[in-house]
C-alpha cells in the first residue's frame, strides 16, 4: 500500500480532531482503515422509478410534480404532499416539518425523493423521504453507482462515511499500489479494482452474491487477507524457532520405566503422539505442537511422558491448566505417577499465598522444583524459572495466544506442548493454529462405552430426579450441572446452592456434595476428593467441573438448561462421564419451549459422541468466534475474510503463502503490514 494509505484520517478533507476521535472509536485511524471499512449493503439510486411502478417495501428514487401539500389531522398531525408523474401518484408524509418546508412544496414544483415505499392511509406513501426540489432547466443526474450503506457508528452519518471512503479509495487508486499476491491470483481483479468495486458497485452489480460474501471482488480481498494472516503466523513460528531450544534427548530408560509403572498400557494413538513429541524435543529448535484429542482420550499421560523426558535431561517443566480444580487434579495425578521416582510436583495457583508462595517461588527459581503445575498464576512476573525446558498448556482453547507466549518467555526458549479437547474443525485450525504442528489422539482407551444422551423437558424434572435416585442407590455416582448465561461466579454459585438444597430435600437418602467457583480451594478439593473416593453420591456443580475432571465411577450426568451452552462445552461436560466401563448416560434437561435452533443443536449432542462432528456442527450453528471461545475471537477478527464463507479458499491460501515466501519474499512484510498493521497481532507480545 502506498504511504498515503498509512496517513492518519486527519489528512482527509473534512476530518478535524473531533471527527478523528469519533472515527477512532470505530477503529478507523488511518486512510487504509477506511478502505477496508466495507459497506453492509447498497441502495440503488441509479434510476428513477415511475410512480405507477413503485412497490411497497422497496427503496426507490422517484420524481414528480407536487400537486398538493397540506396538513393532515389524523391520529398525529402530519404534512401530506401528493406528487404525480405521467404514470401515477404517491404521497409523501412528514411528521416533523417546518413552515418553510411546507412553503417550499408549492404545487407545480418538481421534486426528487428517495425513500422506502409503504402502504399508508392515503395509499402508497413515503415517510420522511430524502428529497430535493429540482429545476427542469438543469437536469439533475442520478447516481452512477450503487450507494453504499456503511456499518454505522454513533456520530458519523452515512453521508460522512461515503465522503470519507470515496476520498480514501480515490487517493489510493491514484497512487496505484502494486499488487502483492502472485500474478494471476486475484480473481481477475487488482486490489484497487476490488476495493473500488465494493465501495461503489455498478448499477447492475449482483447484490445477492455480494451479500453472501462470494463476489470475486470479495474473494480477492479475503484471499489476500488470509494469505497475509498465514504469513504472519509463519513468521511468528520462524521467529520462535530462530531462537533455539535445549536438545532433550536420552533418558529413554527413565521414560520406559515410567511407562512401565503406569496402571495401563498406552493406546497406539498415545504412543504415536508421544513419539512425535520426543522427536521434536530432540531437536535444537523449540517444539510448537498442538495435541488434539477428544475428552477422555488420555492427553494428560502423554504430557507426563514429555515431562519425564525433559526432567530426565535436567530441565524444569511447567504445566498450565485453566482452572484450579484441574490444576489440583493434575498435581494429584502426576504426584501419583511420579511417586516411585521421587518427583513431587508443586502447585502454583492464585490462591497459593504468603509463605507457601514464597517458598514455592524460591524452589522454582533455584531449580529445586522440577515440575510446576498451576493456573495462569504461572505467568506472573515474579515467577522465575532456573532451567525451563518444556511448557505444557492444557485446554489451550481456554487461554489466549498471548498467555501461551508469555509463559514461553520465562525460559531461554522452552519447548511448547499445547493440548486441547475441543476438536477444532480443520478449517479453523488451519487459520488459528497455523503456527503449530498438530498431533491427533484419535483413539479412546479400550473398554469405554459411548455416553447415551437424551433430551428431557424440565416439565419432567421429577422423573429425572427419580432416575438419579435409582442410579445412586445402585452404587453409581452422578453429576448435576447448573448453568447460567452470564459468566458470573456469584450468580452461578447461588443457583447451584439453591438446586443443591432442593435436591437434598427431595433425595434425603443420598449423600450430596456441592462445588462451585466461589468455594475456597481447600473446600473445593475436599469435595472433589470425597466424590473421587465414593463418599459422595451426587455432585451438584457449576461448569467449573467442565474440563478435565476424572472420576471413573460417575456414570450419570444431568445438565440443566443445556440450551445456554455451546456444543463444544456440552461435549466437554459430558466427557466427565463415560470414563469407566459402565454404560453412561447424559440427560439434557432443557427449558421448554426450545427454539428450533436450540432443538437442532441439542439433537447433534444426541446423535454423536464424536467431538469433531460436534465441533463442525457448532461452527455451522454458531460461528468461529464462539467455537474458539471469546478469548480467541481476536484471532478471527478479519477485516474482510469470514472463515465460514471463505473456508474453501484455505488450501489455496497455504499454497500462495508458501509460494510468496519462497519466490517473492520481498512481498511478505508489506503484505503482513497491509492487513495486520504494525501490530502483527501476537508477534510482539
Ligand atoms: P483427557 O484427554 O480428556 O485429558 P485424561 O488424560 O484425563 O483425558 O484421561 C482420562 C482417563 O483415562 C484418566 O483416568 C486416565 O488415567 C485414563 N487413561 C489414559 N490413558 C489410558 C490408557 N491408555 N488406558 C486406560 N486408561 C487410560
Ligand atoms: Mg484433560
Amino acid at each position: 500500500m502506498p504511504d498515503i494509505a498509512n496517513q492518519p484520517v486527519t489528512s482527509l478533507r473534512g476530518v478535524g480532531p473531533r471527527m478523528a476521535e469519533k472515527l477512532a472509536e470505530a477503529g478507523i485511524e488511518q486512510v487504509e482503515d477506511l478502505l477496508f471499512h466495507l459497506p453492509l449493503r447498497y441502495q440503488d439510486r441509479t434510476r428513477i422509478t415511475p410512480l405507477g411502478a413503485v412497490q411497497p417495501g422497496s427503496d426507490v428514487v422517484v420524481e414528480g410534480e407536487v400537486r398538493v401539500a397540506d396538513i393532515a389531522f389524523g391520529r398525529r398531525r402530519s404534512l401530506l404532499c401528493r406528487i404525480q408523474d405521467n404514470t401515477g401518484t404517491l404521497s409523501l408524509r412528514f411528521f416533523h416539518f417546518s413552515a418553510a418546508q411546507k412553503n417550499n412544496l408549492q404545487p407545480g414544483r418538481r421534486i426528487r425523493c428517495f425513500g422506502e415505499v409503504r402502504r399508508g392511509a392515503s395509499g402508497l406513501e413515503m415517510y420522511h423521504p430524502e428529497y430535493r426540489l429540482i429545476d427542469d432547466a438543469q437536469p439533475t443526474p442520478v447516481a452512477e453507482s450503487l450507494t453504499p450503506i456503511y456499518p454505522g457508528s454513533a456520530g458519523v452519518s452515512q453521508a460522512t462515511w461515503r465522503k470519507l471512503c470515496e476520498q480514501a479509495v480515490d487517493l489510493v487508486a491514484r497512487a496505484a499500489p502494486s499488487d502483492l499476491l502472485p500474478d494471476r491470483e486475484g480473481f481477475g481483479l487488482s486490489l484497487v479494482e476490488a476495493l473500488t468495486y465494493l465501495h461503489a458497485p455498478p448499477p447492475d452489480a449482483p447484490q445477492e452474491l455480494i451479500r453472501d460474501g462470494r463476489h470475486p471482488a470479495q474473494l480477492r480481498l479475503a484471499l489476500e487477507e488470509l494469505v497475509a494472516h498465514n504469513l504472519s503466523l509463519e513468521k511468528l513460528r520462524r521467529q520462535q524457532q530462530a531462537r533455539g531450544a535445549p536438545v532433550l534427548e536420552g533418558g529413554q530408560a527413565a521414560l520406559d520405566e515410567f511407562v512401565g509403572t503406569l496402571p495401563f498400557a498406552l493406546t497406539a494413538a498415545q504412543r504415536r503422539v508421544v513419539d512425535e513429541i520426543l522427536d521434536d524435543l530432540a531437536k535444537p529448535v523449540p517444539m510448537l505442537r498442538l495435541v488434539q484429542g477428544d475428552v477422555g482420550s488420555g492427553k494428560t499421560v502423554v504430557a507426563a511422558c514429555a515431562a519425564r523426558r525433559a526432567m530426565a535431561c535436567g530441565f524444569q517443566v511447567a504445566i498450565m491448566a485453566p482452572t484450579e480444580i484441574l490444576a489440583e487434579q493434575h498435581r494429584a495425578s502426576f504426584a501419583n505417577w511420579f511417586e516411585g521416582e521421587g518427583i513431587s510436583p508443586c502447585l502454583l495457583t492464585g490462591r497459593v499465598k504468603g509463605n507457601a508462595r514464597r517458598s514455592t517461588l524460591e524452589a522454582i527459581a533455584s531449580g529445586e522444583a522440577p515440575l510446576v503445575i498451576g493456573t495462569h498464576a504461572l505467568f506472573q512476573d515474579d515467577v522465575v524459572f532456573s532451567r525451563l525446558g518444556l511448557v505444557v498448556v492444557d485446554e489451550q482453547h481456554r487461554f489466549g495466544v498471548h498467555q501461551r507466549l508469555r509463559l514461553t518467555q520465562k525460559g531461554e526458549q522452552p519447548h511448547q506442548l499445547v493440548m486441547t479437547a475441543t476438536p477444532i474443525p480443520r478449517t479453523l485450525s488451519m487459520v488459528a493454529y497455523a503456527d503449530l504442528d498438530c498431533s491427533v489422539i484419535d483413539e479412546l482407551p479400550p473398554g469405554r462405552q459411548p455416553v447415551q444422551t437424551v433430551l428431557i423437558s424440565d416439565s419432567r424434572r421429577d422423573k429425572v430426579i427419580e432416575r438419579v435416585r435409582a442410579a445412586c442407590e445402585g452404587g453409581r455416582q452422578a453429576y448435576w450441572v447448573c448453568t447460567l448465561i452470564e459468566e458470573s461466579d456469584a450468580l452461578e454459585a447461588q443457583a447451584a446452592e439453591a438446586t443443591c438444597q432442593d435436591l437434598e430435600t427431595r433425595l434425603p437418602g443420598l449423600r450430596i456434595g456441592l462445588v462451585h467457583g466461589r468455594l475456597k480451594p481447600s473446600a473445593k478439593e475436599a469435595v472433589m476428593q470425597q466424590f473421587k473416593q465414593g463418599e459422595i453420591d451426587l455432585l451438584v456443580a457449576t461448569t467449573v467441573i467442565e474440563v478435565g475432571v476424572d472420576v471413573a465411577n460417575a456414570s450419570l450426568m444431568i445438565i440443566e438448561n443445556p440450551e445456554r451452552l455451546g456444543l463444544a462445552q456440552l461435549h466437554q461436560l459430558r466427557g466427565r462421564v463415560g470414563r469407566g466401563s459402565e454404560a453412561s448416560h447424559c440427560v439434557l434437561l432443557f427449558k421448554s419451549p426450545l427454539s428450533q435452533q436450540g432443538q437442532a443443536r441439542l439433537s447433534s449432542m444426541r446423535e454423536s459422541n464424536d467431538g469433531f462432528y460436534i465441533a463442525e456442527r457448532d461452527l455451522e450453528l454458531r460461528g468461529p468466534g464462539e467455537v474458539l471461545g471469546t478469548r480467541q475471537t481476536g484471532l478471527m477478527d478479519f477485516r474482510v475474510a469470514d472463515i465460514q464463507v471463505h473456508g474453501d479458499l484455505l488450501d489455496r491460501v497455504r499454497e500462495l503463502a508458501g509460494e510468496l515466501a519462497d519466490h517473492q519474499p520481498e512481498r511478505v512484510d508489506p503484505l503482513i503490514r497491509r492487513w495486520l498493521g504494525n501490530a502483527e497481532r501476537f508477534a510482539s507480545v
